[in-house]
């Protein structure tokens, strides 16, 4: 039987990747929904190779030329961003991989939390914002949700056949991205193409700045608590260069379990869409003599404060995690446009979650209306 897969965000880095994956296992999986933001060429390309029954395009202004692309096709087209949402839920659908950046991912994650649908998980952001109403909502709905970021996936991986009160701690593992071991008064300086530039992995522009500050880390931490249901102190984050340890969990009695692999994430993307089964694949193979040295240091919190930002929000809880993310979806867009400087992101996102106003136990409407207003509140920060 095969697996019916929508691919929401599959025009992106791990919707790209997500298709090379299909596409080397015609018989396990079938192409139903992909959608894009506004790239209507690559969707096009990929609807013509892969023909789902349907699309969606978020830009509304590119409707016609999708539809004039596709319809002869009898691929059913639609537009809008409530629409990228209802597609994950149509029926034929078993597993929507949410690959869409940022807050946009949420909703579509609701909607299809609540048509029942398995979840293959990248986009963090959604368990970052509303971790505690997601994860409660997936058990309500009996919906798995399966992560694709490299290091949950490992956690994920090292959990097989394990009993989650077993354990002690996980440790999170960051390459420290490009600007490890620099000082505050380096960063202050570092271009947009010099932050663009990760050591160790090929993502997209949100993300690999969320490496470069470490708040990816951060948002990783949070993701983390709600996923596998630990308490903050339960989560550590340990930077080793090299990125072929994926994450690892400490056992009560003290035994450790890790998962390796060469950095690529086409192999926790595979994972994720056959899971409960483990696919062969022809990805290229770790060879322990090529790292003779793998290595581990401290984060530098200091330096790195959004790491420290993001244990905090997570410590404080309630809609601050959401404003965090708020924030720092703000600065980053703001960094990337040259109106900020890499050190100015930190004490924006600090600023802003200091002056929200705290919801201990937020509703979905809630953390929709924080998001909101952190994004006013950062704004107005950047232009003063
Ligand atoms: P990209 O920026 O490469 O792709 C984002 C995708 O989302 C694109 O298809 C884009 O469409 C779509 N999109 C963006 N905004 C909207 C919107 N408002 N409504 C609907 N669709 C939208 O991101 P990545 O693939 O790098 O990352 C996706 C998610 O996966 C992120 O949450 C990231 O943190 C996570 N992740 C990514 C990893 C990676 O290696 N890239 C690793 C681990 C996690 P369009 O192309 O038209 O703009």
């Amino acid at each position: 039987m095969k697996k019916h897969i929508a691919i929401l965000g599959s025009t992106g880095s791990i919707g790209v990747q997500a298709l090379n994956v299909i596409e080397n296992h015609p018989d396990h999986f079938e192409v139903e929904v992909l959608t894009a933001n506004w790239n209507s060429e690559l969707l096009i390309r990929q609807a013509v190779k892969h023909r789902p029954k349907a699309v969606v395009i978020a830009d509304k202004e590119k409707y016609q030329v999708v539809s004039d692309a596709l319809s002869y096709l009898g691929i059913t087209v639609m537009a809008g961003e409530e629409q990228v949402a209802e597609a994950a839920c149509l029926s034929d659908i078993d597993m929507v991989l949410i690959a869409i950046v940022g807050y946009a991912g949420l909703l579509p994650s609701v909607k299809a939390i609540q048509a029942g649908k398995d979840i293959a998980l990248a986009n963090k952001e959604t368990l970052v914002i509303a971790g505690e109403l997601i994860t409660c909502m997936a058990q309500e709905n009996n919906v798995s949700i399966i992560p694709v970021d490299s290091e949950h996936s490992a956690i994920f991986q090292c959990m097989a056949g394990e009993d989650m009160s077993r354990v002690e701690k996980i440790y999170l593992t960051a390459s420290g991205g490009p600007f490890r071991g620099k000082s505050l008064e380096f960063l202050r300086n570092v271009t947009r193409r010099e932050a663009l530039t990760h050591p160790n992995w090929s993502m997209g522009e949100k993300i690999t700045i969320d490496s470069a500050s470490m708040m990816n880390k951060g948002l990783e931490v949070i993701e983390a608590r709600w996923l596998f249901g630990l308490s903050p102190d339960q989560i550590d984050v340990i930077v080793h260069p090299q990125s072929v340890i994926h994450s690892m969990v400490q056992f009560v009695d003290g035994s450790m379990k890790a998962q390796m692999g060469l950095p690529d994430m086409k192999l926790p993307i595979q994972y994720a869409l056959a899971w409960p089964e483990r696919l062969k694949s022809s990805f290229r193979r770790f060879s322990f003599t090529d790292y003779p040295n793998l290595s581990f240091e401290k984060p530098d919190y200091e330096v790195f404060r959004n790491l420290t930002l993001a244990f905090e929000a997570l410590a404080r809880g309630g809609n601050i995690p959401c404003a965090l993310n708020a924030a720092n979806e703000v600065a980053v867009k703001a960094f990337l446009q040259n109106r900020i400087r890499f050190t100015d992101m930190p004490v924006m996102i600090e600023k802003a979650i200091n002056r929200i106003h705290f919801i201990s136990e937020p509703s979905l409407s809630d953390y929709i209306s924080t998001d909101q207003e952190t994004r006013i509140i950062t704004s107005e920060f950047i232009q003063t």
